[in-house]
């Protein structure tokens, strides 16, 4: 039985194990849960709207050149934190292959050579957007950027109580 601290305040390699550990144990037969899988179809299909919308911002480019530049790009590994146990179950339920891509201080151990590998992202990692991505768009498509996000959001927290509530725990 797992405890809240250890999904939710574990350091960034336990949390990772723990997800690991839980997902065996579940077995992948959860994603094809009735509820859960409705959800995880859900979640795929506003990730991918949102995915769309970034993609119209030119999000990605903007991004990918950010992080090249010296001290750029903002996936600290600092920010590796906000990821969380169910977060990343989700993920592994989703057929993301959740390993650590880098070993240093400098960045977050998710972000691999092509960017972000989880499909779905910390709650942090979604609202934040930087200067340089609300100066480049008027207020119009940040405010539909930041609708798509709250869109994944909430279908995130959804799924997750139903995660939580299927491991006998509540939050
Ligand atoms: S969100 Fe902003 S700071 Fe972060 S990588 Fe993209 S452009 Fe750079
Ligand atoms: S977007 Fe992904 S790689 Fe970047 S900080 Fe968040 S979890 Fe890490």
């Amino acid at each position: 039985m797992f405890s809240l601290d250890d999904l939710f305040y574990s350091s960034v390699e336990q949390k990772r194990r723990n997800a690991h550990r839980i997902f065996r144990e579940m077995g992948p037969g959860t994603a094809l849960l009735p509820e859960i899988k409705e959800k995880l179809a859900d979640l795929v299909t506003l990730a991918n709207v949102l995915k769309q919308q970034m993609a119209s911002m030119t999000m990605f480019s903007l991004c990918a050149a950010c992080g090249q530049k010296k001290n750029g790009g903002c996936c600290s590994a600092y920010m590796a934190n906000e990821t969380d146990a169910v977060l990343l179950l989700i993920n592994l339920l989703l057929g993301v292959d959740v390993r650590k891509q880098r070993d240093d201080s400098f960045e977050c151990c998710y972000l691999g050579d092509r960017g972000c590998i989880l499909m779905v992202k910390p709650m942090f990692c979604l609202n934040y957007n930087c200067q340089q991505i609300l100066t480049a768009n008027p207020s119009q498509v940040i405010l539909e950027l930041e609708k798509a996000a709250s869109a994944v959001l909430r279908k995130q927290y959804e799924l997750e109580q139903v995660l939580l509530a299927e491991m006998g725990i509540n939050r």
